[in-house]
């Protein structure tokens, strides 16, 4: 899957979803106690399945270490990824991948990338749950959270305010598929890299559609 998850980078930044360097993914199989991400600064359109960094997990089960708080540590995986830092939203990456939730039997893919529309309608003072109530077609595949307000990129203030948007609770459950940043991007999550993306292209559709009308309804 990490071949896919570049292909998706690709297809994003096509896009004009992020600009070279923008945007990271995360991916964790449920029977793993490590995840891989993106690493921070390289091209997107020319990502590489060696590139991505291993992070291993540690502390993930509450009943072996109660008192030990889960955290994470880079793992060697290939030559050419040794010299990469992880993704500078890590935080936000490790808060969805320590406990898998809903996802527990199977894999968890977070994207996170800054689709036009979406942040144009954010900018326009638009809550994107809001207006996903209006549009069958995204809400029956798509749940939607409240926009996050301003926050500082790469901070574990964004993650934390990601994390609690999208309902995360300790067990790694969240309540939607995808949440905005205001004046940033958005982060979806799901079992493989396209479900993820599907998410940010239907709402991603339908702010376009939003901003194109002229009324923004809230
Ligand atoms: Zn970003």
């Amino acid at each position: 899957m990490l071949e896919t998850i570049c292909d998706i980078m690709v297809d994003a930044y096509r896009r004009n979803w992020i600009t070279s360097r923008d945007g990271n993914v995360s991916i964790r199989h449920h029977d793993r106690d490590h995840f891989y991400i993106t690493p921070s600064g390289v091209r997107k359109q020319t990502l590489q399945p060696d590139q991505f960094k291993k992070i291993k997990l540690f502390n993930l089960r509450n009943s072996v270490a109660p008192f030990l708080t889960p955290h994470w540590e880079e793992e060697s995986y290939t030559d050419i990824s040794k010299n990469l830092k992880p993704s500078g939203e890590i935080p936000l990456h490790f808060g969805l991948q320590k406990r898998m939730g809903q996802h527990a039997g199977d894999v968890r893919v977070v994207v996170h990338v800054h689709p036009t529309y979406c942040i144009a309608a954010m900018h326009a003072g638009i809550d994107l749950s809001t207006i996903s109530n209006a549009f069958p077609e995204l809400n029956r595949y798509t749940k939607v959270a409240h926009n996050v307000g301003d926050v500082p990129p790469i901070s574990q203030e964004l993650a934390d305010q990601c994390h609690h948007h999208l309902e995360l609770d300790d067990q790694g459950n969240i309540a939607y598929d995808i949440v905005g940043i205001k004046g940033h991007g958005v982060v979806a999550i799901d079992t493989s890299p396209w479900r993820a993306y599907e998410h940010i292209e239907r709402l991603e559709h339908i702010c376009k559609i939003v901003l194109a009308s002229g009324k923004h309804g809230n």
